[in-house]
């Protein structure tokens, strides 16, 4: 903490201490808080010869996290996930270079990991043993991860959509799971109000000022990994918004210390039924709640609390968003395996299937180097998978039919 400066409210601009309960004291829960640093400070500390010398995960960013020094980390490795050159796939959605960056390889298989190691390391520096959150699943079953790997309690409220193998990954790793009959939005409602009753920690992404820094962290990573050559365009798909709000303070804040000089343009996502934080940006709105409907679950958000900071970072990027159907998302799912290797959960397809439509309708040039954050494994909602790329053949022991099939797939002598 000794590079941190204070909270800052996103509605009023006051500035609180780092004390403060989780939003804005005077404007509410709709005051949520933005962690300031003392970059000049930073600046003098972390320095790409700094960083040549330290461990290769997110902590390494360390004077620009909120957590203090000597803090107990989660043993689990999070962070520094790899960035995986896609010059096919580049070609099939239509950019010049692409770039995956695989967040599906962090320890539970998701991006949220990186907020998740933040929250807990909070939850344990205020000695709170449990730790709660609501989640349409990869928080939670970051937090549950996280939560064993430290020693904390975690109880999780999931909405009723959840794909199993995200509840399966609660279960093992020892959380509470409270199967909430309704949507996320009821989800998060319960959770809340257990939290204020029992003094559980919340690490709800969307109140909990300090999960969104570790979420900055897959922003930093990108530049310095990529030897900090940006590209023209980062696209991230975004439900409460904070992992895109997240990836762009990340870079601003390197820009501030300058480690980089110029910035990308940030290509927000979303599906197209559950796009509300598209309709603010487009009609430049106050946020209109929706009713989701989409496969994509870990987007699933009707009422997402970070629009203005998703909004805010995709307007200061000069950057836009994008919406994609179902069937663009399951489409996307199986050319990015198929094209580059890399198996994407539906709400972490979705940012390739928003480059490709980005490209078709003129939003990216054909000429633009991409970057694509796979926010996601695709092992956690295998269902969707088989959905988008069908079934296998059946071959009798014998092999009888097995070679037309072959001829059929191309494979025949
Ligand atoms: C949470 C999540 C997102 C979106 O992040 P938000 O902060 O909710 O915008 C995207 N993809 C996956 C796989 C996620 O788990």
């Amino acid at each position: 903490m000794d590079f941190v400066r204070g909270l800052q409210c996103v509605l009023c601009g006051a500035e609180h201490p780092v004390d403060v309960a989780y939003t804005c004291p005077a404007c509410g829960p709709a005051g949520l808080l933005d962690v300031r640093y003392d970059y000049p400070a930073v600046a003098r500390s972390l320095t790409r010869e700094a960083l040549a010398a330290r461990p290769h995960d997110h902590w390494r960013y360390r004077e620009l996290l909120p957590i203090a020094a000597g803090s107990p980390l989660p043993a689990l490795t999070v962070g520094w996930t790899p960035i995986v050159p896609a010059p096919r796939l580049a070609r099939h959605v239509g950019v010049r270079a692409l770039h995956l960056k695989d967040d599906g390889r962090n320890p539970t298989g998701s991006l949220k990991d990186r907020a998740s190691a933040v929250g807990v390391v909070k939850a344990s520096e205020q000695g709170k043993p449990i730790i709660a959150c609501a989640s349409t699943g990869n928080a939670a079953s970051s937090l549950a991860g996280m939560s064993a790997s430290l020693g904390l309690r975690s109880v999780i409220f999931v909405p009723r959509r959840a794909p199993e193998p995200k509840l399966a990954q609660l279960l093992v790793f020892g959380a509470t799971v409270l199967r909430v009959q309704g949507s996320y939005e009821d989800a998060f409602q319960l959770c809340q109000r257990s939290c204020e009753r029992h003094g559980w920690y919340n690490r709800n992404c969307a109140i909990n000022p300090y999960l969104l820094e570790g979420k900055k962290t897959v922003g930093m990573e990108l530049c310095e990994q990529l030897g900090w050559r940006l590209p023209d365009w980062v696209a991230v798909s975004v439900g409460d918004g904070c992992t895109i709000a997240g990836a762009w303070k990340g870079i601003r804040e390197l820009q501030a210390i300058g480690l980089i000089d110029r910035t990308p343009r940030m290509l927000g996502v979303q599906a197209e039924g559950a796009a509300p934080v598209t309709a603010a940006f487009r009609n430049r709105a106050e946020l209109a709640p929706v009713d989701p409907d989409t496969i994509a679950d870990s987007i699933a958000v009707g009422v997402p609390r970070n629009w203005r900071k998703a909004v805010a970072a995709v307007t200061e990027s000069g950057g836009e968003m994008i919406n994609v159907s179902d069937r663009e998302i399951l489409d996307a799912m199986g050319y990015t395996g198929r094209l580059a290797g890399v198996f994407a959960e539906p709400a972490a397809a979705a940012a390739l299937a928003g480059v490709r439509r980005a490209v078709a309708e003129g939003v990216v040039d054909a000429g633009a180097s991409v970057l694509a954050v796979i926010t996601g494994n695709g092992l956690k909602d295998v269902r969707s998978a088989l959905a988008a790329v069908g079934e296998p053949y059946t071959v009798p022991p014998d092999g009888t039919g097995l070679d037309d099939l072959l001829a059929k797939e191309g494979l025949a002598g």
